[in-house]
């Protein structure tokens, strides 16, 4: 798996239609059914913006084409029936896997019902397209857990893809459309080609639209458009889709099989996200000491001594112990996520943010010099100082923290360590003299650590 931008891991494993979750907002607590107090509101402006005029757009475009379609003949009823029921059978079947899956991704997320929308696209009109996503997106809706706005506004997207897939398909195709038989010759691969690049192309920018305008700042590319696995399972989903749909005007009963494929291929998505749970913190977000460690190692095999850098940074709040007893451990945990995000925001794409333990976290900074280390430290415990830090208080009351402090140790390759344990080292040491020395500044490491070389 190659490293996500920014030493952040925010894999989602799953494969169709994409959507939005925001999972560092803590659940809505008022899923009011009075529109003044939906979450939408609190969104950032342009967001609300974006989201409406593309919802409006779309349900009018939606409108004219039923207005427009002839009624679907019988045999496009009898598909519709299949891809129903095949999609109906996929989400009954891995529902606890899915709620699973979900509750961990906070990004982009890969439906996998493509596998059954995406043939719809090609062998179905539009109203009967709009018809499926409907129905596979109600049953989704009961294990979504994600804001009603978020739904909505990724169904419209999958629904959006759907029926422009349709349109780029039905303009390359449309005499072959009539004859089954040609259907498949190599302008109608061409045709299923595009339209699969249509779809894809079509969420990846209203997902990642709306991803992109929802953010306080834009934090990292894979967070709005995916990982490259992401992209790669979504991919393949359409690609499944495709066969689906080769399936349905061949051999229809065949289809069933698609339906144990689906199943089989929602656990491997898991499994993607399994791996990157492995190295992720999953209170910050950020990498994991594993993660941090794998990642640091393929930094530091790439450096060479006669280049400064990497350099080692190495944050230990000041006295957080007395968070926990002021306001609660919940408050000291929603501090440690926020500085995570400062952190990732701090640094550059290439950098690696981890969390050590507790209340420590490193930062691995690539190229870089001693002099330019420091800066960087000093910058990071200026942002961490001015932060204001909204969260709960012991009694479940809103408060504010601000003002807190940071002892930073920066130990840099090769001056002040020979390897990336005796940075570590040599940033901890540098750490401890911060808190001696008063804590709330920035130390370098005062010699060089080696690696004992009698250690064999
Ligand atoms: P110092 O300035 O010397 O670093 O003081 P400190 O209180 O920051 O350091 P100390 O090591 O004494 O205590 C660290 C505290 O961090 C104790 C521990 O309960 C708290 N802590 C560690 N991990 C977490 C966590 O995940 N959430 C919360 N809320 N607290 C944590
Ligand atoms: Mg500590
Ligand atoms: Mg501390």
């Amino acid at each position: 798996m190659t490293s996500p931008p920014r030493g952040r891991r925010h894999t989602a494993s799953e494969a169709t239609s994409r959507h939005v979750t925001e999972r560092n907002q803590a659940p809505s607590p008022n899923r009011s059914r009075d529109p003044r107090r939906w979450d939408l509101w609190r969104r950032p402006k342009p967001m609300i913006a974006f989201l409406l005029a593309v919802e409006t757009l779309a349900l009018a475009g939606f409108v004219l084409a039923v207005a427009a379609s002839a009624l679907p003949s019988g045999q496009e009823w009898l598909r519709f029936a299949i891809l129903a029921a095949g999609g109906t059978m996929h989400i009954l079947l891995t529902s606890r896997q899915e709620a699973r899956r979900r509750s961990r991704i906070d990004g982009v997320i890969i439906d996998l019902t493509a596998v059954w929308i995406f043939p719809a696209a090609l062998l179905l009109p539009i109203p009967l397209i709009l018809l499926l996503v409907l129905l596979l997106r109600t049953q989704r809706w009961l294990i979504a857990r994600r804001p009603p706005h978020n739904f909505v506004f990724s169904s419209i997207s999958i629904a959006t893809a759907a029926a422009l897939a349709h349109l780029a398909f039905a303009a390359i195709d449309r005499a072959e459309l009539s004859a089954d038989g040609a259907f498949w010759g190599l302008p109608g691969f061409g045709a299923i080609v595009l339209a699969g690049g249509v779809y894809e192309v079509v969420q990846l920018t209203l997902t990642g639209g709306v991803l992109a305008l929802g953010a306080a700042r834009l934090r990292s590319w894979s967070k709005v458009l995916g990982t490259l696995q992401d992209n790669m399972i979504e991919a393949v989903t359409i690609g499944l889709g495709a066969v689906t749909a080769i399936l349905l005007v061949n051999v229809a009963p065949a289809v069933a099989i698609m339906a144990l494929v689906t199943v089989v291929f929602n656990r491997l998505a898991e499994l993607g996200q399994l791996q990157s749970d492995v190295r992720t913190d999953s209170k910050t977000g950020l990498f994991n000491m594993r993660g941090w460690t794998e990642s640091a190692e393929r930094v530091f095999r790439r450096s060479s001594r006669d280049t400064p850098g990497p350099a080692l940074l190495m944050i230990d709040f000041d006295d957080f112990k007395w968070i926990n007893d002021t306001y609660g451990h919940p408050a000291g945990d929603d501090v440690l996520r926020h500085v995570g995000g400062l952190l990732t925001e701090e640094t550059r794409p290439g950098d690696i943010v981890g969390r050590f333990g507790g209340e420590e976290f490193l930062v691995l900074l690539p190229d870089i010099d001693v002099e330019s280390a420091g800066q960087t430290a000093e910058r990071i415990r200026n942002t961490v100082a001015r932060a204001k830090i909204v969260t709960t208080n012991k009694r479940g009351g809103s408060a504010t923290i601000t003002g807190r402090t940071t002892s930073i140790g920066v130990a840099v390759y090769p001056q002040h360590a020979d390897s990336l344990e005796t940075l570590v080292q040599a940033a901890d040491a540098a750490v401890y003299e911060a808190k001696e020395q008063g804590r709330d500044q920035v130390r370098y490491a005062r010699r060089k650590y080696e690696t004992p070389t009698d250690s064999r």
